[in-house]
């Protein structure tokens, strides 16, 4: 089996976003793979859902999608991560992953995992999701909480 050849890193902007990214720095160095970057929002409900409730402007949708992609830009800036390609997509958090991972011949998913217990456990996780349906090997950065 050779070294990783793309490597997809999934950021939130929670804290302990950083240690995600310092994994995924060490790792690019090490294997010389091709280093990607997702963040995904999900869909937004436009139409109010209860009487009385004012609507979302037209454009909130457009609004979230550019402060997302400056955050994420801002972030690969500055943890360092070097020449790596970014985007941000909208979709269920889990299934944009995957689907992006497979589309472009990912072989490597680096993630956060908090390591949650109890009943957050039972709810799932997103590392835990994506863990059962990737395409390929996923390594789950331990976050210290
Ligand atoms: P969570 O299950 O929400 O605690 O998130 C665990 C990890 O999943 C994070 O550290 C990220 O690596 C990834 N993740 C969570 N939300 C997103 C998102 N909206 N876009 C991309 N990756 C995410």
């Amino acid at each position: 089996m050779g070294a990783y050849q793309h490597i997809l890193l999934a950021v939130d902007f929670m804290p302990g976003v950083e240690q995600v990214c310092g994994r995924a720095r060490e790792l690019g160095k090490c294997t010389g793979a091709r280093l990607s970057v997702i963040h995904v929002i999900e869909p937004v409900i436009m139409a109010p859902p209860y009487e009385g409730m004012p609507s979302l402007p037209v454009d909130f949708e457009q609004q979230m999608l550019k402060s997302a992609q400056d955050s994420l830009k801002q972030l690969v800036d500055k943890e360092g991560i070097e020449g790596a390609s970014w985007s941000v997509e909208v979709g269920s958090v889990k299934w944009t992953i995957i689907e992006h991972a497979r589309e472009q011949d990912v072989d490597l998913i680096i993630i956060g995992s908090h390591g949650r217990h109890g009943l957050e456990r039972l709810l799932g996780s997103t590392a835990n999701a994506v863990l059962h349906a990737a395409p390929c090997d996923v390594l789950a950065v331990h976050i210290d909480n």
